[in-house]
């Protein structure tokens, strides 16, 4: 257990290391989550920015929500949301099909290579 500050309110909590934020915006979150999906039910073709509107909410936080994968774009092409490694539209996360896959063969190169440093050493 140690002391951390919140990042989202910088209220002093304590933290067992895996929580960066305090419980009562935890809650808060997903709270606001839960809003924005009943919102969606209700009209799935909303534009992010309606819905930033109707509900009074920051368009930052919904953006991080798709970052989180925990929301999706519907359209393919928007110009919302982009991939971090080459900047193409993408609908949640944070990179497009190509580049996570990029991502994670490269992630499976460096794996094995040093395995094998080892095993020569
Ligand atoms: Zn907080
Ligand atoms: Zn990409």
């Amino acid at each position: 257990m140690s002391m951390i500050n919140c990042e989202h309110c910088g209220k002093v909590f304590n933290s067992n290391g895996f929580f960066k934020v305090c419980l009562d915006c935890m809650e808060k979150d997903e709270s606001d989550f839960t809003k924005i999906k009943e919102y969606l039910y209700e009209r799935p073709n909303s534009k992010i920015f309606d819905v930033a509107n109707d509900l009074n909410m920051p368009v930052k936080k919904i953006k991080r929500y798709l970052r989180e994968s925990r929301l999706e774009i519907l359209e393919k092409n928007n110009h919302f949301l982009f991939c971090e490694m080459c900047g193409k539209p993408i609908r949640s996360g944070k990179y497009c099909d190509v580049c996570y896959r990029e991502f994670h063969s490269n992630f499976k190169t460096t794996y094995i290579s040093s395995v094998r440093q080892k095993v020569s050493v």
